[in-house]
């Protein structure tokens, strides 16, 4: 699913280049549950970047799903994360004054063939997949953390993605709202998507089939 090779990636912070992915080379296939793990400026979010196509390498190929992405147009990039990324990230944002229902049922908004009663239909579908069917009509600011994180899982998995990225996802969560998204990330693992998580979460990298370790911008398996 997930072929990078020879990968580079530099910022420029006041004059000087600073690099942070260093010919970085992985391979994930389809299915796979997927742990990054690495110090906190390893460029573990840059790599998400890359592999979510938010952001394209200053070298090296990228190819998702057999198709080479690194050198594509930014629209040409948003069809491709429409049709098959889902994120969620540590801080999830969602539009203030809509419900629930509403700030998931907007992922259909931009399909060619959107259906306002459809997409309703669906958001409730996966709100309730997630323990949220008692929220369904409140507002993003009237829930808990982690209630939030289960709510920005409903609206990735909403166009139906076949890979899932997160970037800490439970970052700001506590125990057992951590042990309810993990096993949520598990059961759609389970259900055929491929999930590529980075997670300071001890049991998140056991959980994981496979954990990958960043340093010094490469990525090796960690034990
Ligand atoms: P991690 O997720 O592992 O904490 P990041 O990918 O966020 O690491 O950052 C890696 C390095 O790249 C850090 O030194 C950070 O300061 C730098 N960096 C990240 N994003 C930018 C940016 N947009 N502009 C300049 N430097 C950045």
């Amino acid at each position: 699913m997930i072929e990078a090779n020879a990968i580079c990636k530099a910022y420029r912070q006041a004059k000087r280049r600073v690099p942070v992915l260093d010919r970085l080379s992985v391979q994930i296939d389809a299915g796979e549950f997927v742990a990054i793990v690495g110090p906190s400026g390893a460029g573990k979010s840059t790599l998400l970047q890359v592999l979510g196509c938010l952001d394209t390498p200053c070298s090296g190929e990228y190819w998702l799903n057999g198709h080479e992405v690194s050198r594509l147009s930014e629209p040409e990039l948003a069809a491709v994360r429409n049709r098959s990324i889902g994120f969620v990230f540590q801080s999830s944002h969602f539009v203030d004054y809509l419900d629930l229902v509403d700030n998931v049922a907007l992922q259909g908004f931009y399909a060619p063939d959107y259906d306002a009663a459809r997409s309703r239909s669906r958001a409730v579908e996966l709100l309730r997949q997630v323990g949220l069917e008692h929220r369904l009509d409140h507002r993003p600011a009237e829930l808990s953390g982690g209630e939030r994180q289960r709510a920005a899982l409903a609206r990735a998995l909403f166009n139906e993605p076949r890979l899932l990225l997160a970037d800490e996802p439970s970052g700001n969560l506590d125990g057992a709202n951590t042990e309810h998204l993990r096993n949520l990330l598990l059961e759609q693992n389970r259900a055929g998507i491929t999930i590529v998580v980075v997670t300071h979460d001890p049991d998140m990298t056991i959980a994981a089939g496979r954990r990958l370790e960043l340093d010094r911008g490469q990525l090796r398996e960690a034990a």
